[in-house]
């Protein structure tokens, strides 16, 4: 779950990370009761970001300026999303901005923290001069020094951005955060530093343990909950139910879905399951039961690595009603190829009696030629490995038809 920038910067006061006097705009007409001294910054509270750039951060320097300003942003949509509420807040005026994050880093399994000199909306030309440093034990001081230090501030700067970035990591673990990130931290020709924008992304799976959280979700009325949803395929047909349920062959965090026809399908990451079925719905194919495998840093999945679930995927998905071939759409890195190329051989040996179902293999992704060569190599007779998707497709649904297994 993201949260807006208000909201954002609710947490970063718990925590003392610096932010401007602010409030909360319903409405223009809120203006009117403005607590706040002029000149002002109004800001578009959507989940986007570049809203800077969409014109939906304004300066006012009165009410009527702001009663404009602010009418204009509450109808300027930013990617497609107009903002409920605007965040009206004391004007700074920065020397420099700095980017700052804590990030959870989901190959390593740790926390990195990332620092640039060059933050705001300048960031994206220069994102390449983002440093970074992993916490690799024991959060200590000691790291968020280390940032600032390669990030190339001196003097005082050292000090109070590495206090920021502390208080950004006790925020990061005590709310189980996936992304904290400061966009731009403001110095001020004093040197003092002052977060203007905020963005915090909370990990689903803890939302339970933070109530505190979870209000700010629900307080958030208006919000589209189906629209953060992963998106829905365009495949017409319902699902309905049919096997066994996926929680009984160890795979307790994978959500199959089931259809009426007779191909089943394994992949792995949900963009890629997706776009599959919609593939398969457009040829003309019937799928039977679909399955999304997870990425390979889907470590939150157990079992925990891609080939066990790719194993523990194949005993599921075989054993499904009406099922008449396998189509396995699977992308991955060099290593990723050659781990699945083996354990599909693996599996296919293993089995006490032959697959009696044709399994057809489409991998893809860098150096994934090598890998579906050793796989054609050992000729196994319900094994189909083809170079291209569409290759793949017309295979599968054709063997899903009851055309026959020959080459
Ligand atoms: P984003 O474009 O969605 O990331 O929105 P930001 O909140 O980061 O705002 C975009 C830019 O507006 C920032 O990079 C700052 O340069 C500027 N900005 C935002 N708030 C203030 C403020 O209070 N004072 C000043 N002077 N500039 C601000
Ligand atoms: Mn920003």
């Amino acid at each position: 779950m993201d949260l807006l920038e208000y909201q954002a910067k609710d947490l970063f006061q718990k925590v003392g990370i610096p932010i401007l006097p602010s409030q909360r705009i319903d409405h223009p007409k809120d203006l009117k009761q403005l607590r706040i001294p002029y000149p002002i910054v109004l800001k578009s509270q959507v989940y986007a970001g570049g809203r800077g750039k969409a014109g939906g951060v304004r300066f006012a320097e009165n009410t009527i300026d702001a009663v404009a300003a602010a009418q204009a942003i509450f109808y300027l949509p930013i990617l497609g999303q107009y903002p409920e509420v605007l965040l009206a807040e004391a004007k700074y005026e920065p020397d420099q901005e700095l980017y700052l994050a804590v990030v959870l880093d989901p190959s390593l399994r740790r926390p990195l923290l990332l620092g640039s000199r060059e933050g705001g909306m300048a960031l994206e030309a220069t994102s390449r001069q983002i440093q970074q440093v992993l916490v690799d034990g024991e959060f200590s001081p000691f790291y968020a020094r280390r940032l600032a230090i390669h990030m190339g501030l001196s003097g005082e700067l050292i000090e109070s951005v590495s206090a920021i970035v502390e208080k950004m990591y006790r925020l990061f673990l005590t709310y189980d955060l996936d992304l904290v990130e400061i966009n731009p931290l403001a110095v001020n020709p004093a040197g003092e530093v002052m977060a203007l924008d905020g963005k915090v992304a909370v990990n689903d799976a803890a939302l339970e343990r933070h109530p505190d959280l979870l209000a700010m979700q629900s307080g958030d009325s208006r919000r589209d909950h189906a629209a953060n949803r992963p998106s829905h395929s365009t495949l017409a047909m319902g699902p309905t139910c049919s096997g066994l349920a996926a929680s009984a062959f160890d795979l307790p965090n994978l959500n199959p879905m089931l259809f009426p026809g007779s191909l089943g399908i394994l992949c792995n990451g949900a963009g890629l399951t997706m776009a599959t079925l919609d593939l398969v719905d457009r040829a003309g194919g019937q799928p039977s039961a679909c399955l999304n495998l997870g990425g390979e840093s889907s470590y939150r999945l157990p079992p925990d690595t891609l080939c066990d679930r790719l194993e523990k995927g194949l005993d599921w998905i075989l054993q499904t009603q009406r099922l008449r071939s396998v189509l396995l759409n699977l992308l991955g890195g060099a290593e990723t190829c050659n781990a699945v190329a083996g354990a599909i051989a693996r599996y296919l040996k293993q089995q006490r009696q032959p697959v009696s179902v044709p399994l057809v293999v489409r991998l893809g992704g860098a150096h994934a030629a090598a890998a579906r060569q050793q796989l054609a190599a050992l000729d196994l007779p319900m094994l189909f490995v083809l170079d291209s998707l569409d290759e793949a497709l017309t295979k599968a649904i054709a063997l899903s038809e009851g055309a026959g297994v020959g080459r």
